[in-house]
């Protein structure tokens, strides 16, 4: 599933945050061989399509899609250069689809902050900065390397080493500019694919929660000054203190609370929310007795594709897929008569998926 790498300086309410994540985990509910390392929360993506579903099918059981935060100890000011816990952070991170920076915006006397006062542009540029240069660190060792593999370039199979390499000194010259690739690469004319052999941080996607304090979740200036800091990456506003709560009631006292907040939803379904969206990722629904389901696959993807998510055999053996939009099968009120207005289709291994179809697949096994 979607992994997203929490980072962030001491006393931003990482572990507040992180915590509150992992009460809602939903592993431990579903899944209960699921193994799951303690720096690792797996949080479904709340669906309300998934309700309507398993009623309509009497499902035993609904299974929203997931997200996974990796909780990234260690990223402090200086730690490329070997501060705090030094360069563990890196496999950490190297694991992760995308880096969410928890940064803080709250006042509060009693709990200090590392560099004095408080400072979410200077917060921001400082992780930056560390991720930044560890991926110099990494460019500095192999940039010298793909040159010389560059130079022994004969056919025209080798020519993308030529790429590789020039697109390694062109990141080189970016983040020492003080630039992510994220932000920067598509302005540079550098090709991301071309670099991925290197695993470097900085290609990753970024997004942002600012963790305010709850009197300013309603207030739209302070949220569009900070919303600014980081455009066009996303930017989640939430107070982790508030979130720790919820996370310990039950859904009627967390809806109640959430609406004298003047909010829709945890920020805790708000950033996975903006997880999906800064990947690319939609999901299909699959329902049936047993369980109605949200599936996770990238925009674009075609129905073997989608098919294989559930298992690869269902990919490798893809016959058809019978599929009726969401819309459409609650519009009709059960996939008989769905089908009896013609609102089912039969779509083969060219159809490119859309978000909210439901789907059964036809396979050879
Ligand atoms: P971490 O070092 O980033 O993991 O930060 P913690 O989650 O341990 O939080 C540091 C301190 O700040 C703790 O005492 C938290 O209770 C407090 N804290 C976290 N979030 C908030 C918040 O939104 N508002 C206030 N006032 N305090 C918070």
């Amino acid at each position: 599933s979607l992994s997203i790498g929490i980072v962030g300086l001491p006393n931003v309410g990482k572990s507040t945050l992180f915590n509150a994540l992992t009460k809602n985990d939903v592993l431990a509910a579903n899944y209960p061989f699921a193994t799951v390392e303690p720096n690792v929360g797996v949080v479904g993506v709340p669906d309300p399509r998934l309700a309507r579903l398993a009623e309509m099918y009497d499902s035993a059981k609904v299974l929203p899609a997931t997200v996974r935060f990796v909780d990234i100890a260690g990223l402090v000011r200086g730690a490329s250069q070997g501060q705090g816990l030094g360069n563990q952070f890196l496999a950490n991170i190297r694991e992760t689809d995308a880096i969410c920076q928890v940064v803080r915006a709250f006042h509060d006397p009693d709990v200090t902050h590392v560099e004095g006062d408080i400072g979410p542009a200077r917060d921001i540029e400082t992780i930056n900065t560390e991720l930044i240069l560890a991926d110099l660190q990494t460019l500095e060792r192999a940039v010298p390397r793909l040159q010389k593999e560059a130079k022994f370039v004969r056919d025209a199979k080798d020519k993308e080493r030529v790429l590789v390499a020039e697109a390694a000194a062109a990141a080189q010259e970016l983040l020492n500019g003080g630039t992510t690739l994220y932000a920067g690469a598509a302005a540079a004319g550098i090709e991301l694919a071309l670099l991925r052999e290197l695993s470097l941080l900085t290609t990753k996607p970024f997004l942002y929660v600012f963790n305010l304090d709850s009197g300013e979740l309603a207030d739209d200036g302070v949220k569009k000054r900070l919303s600014e800091l980081v455009a066009p990456a996303e930017a989640i506003f939430l107070d982790a203190k508030i979130e720790a709560e919820l996370a310990e009631l039950d859904d009627d006292e967390a809806l109640e609370l959430l609406t004298e907040m003047g909010q829709a939803e945890p920020g805790l379904t708000l950033l996975a929310r903006a997880g999906f969206a800064t990947l690319g990722l939609q999901t299909y629904l699959t329902a049936g007795p047993k369980e109605a389901r949200a599936w996770t696959i990238p925009v674009g993807a075609t129905a073997p594709e989608a098919a294989g998510v559930i298992h690869t055999d269902f990919q490798r053996g893809f016959i058809k897929a019978e599929i009726v939009s969401y819309d459409d099968l609650t519009a009709a009120g059960s996939m008989q008569e769905a089908r009896a207005a013609g609102k089912v289709r039969m779509e083969g291994k060219d159809y490119v998926m859309r978000d909210g179809d439901v789907v059964e697949f036809r396979f050879n096994v």
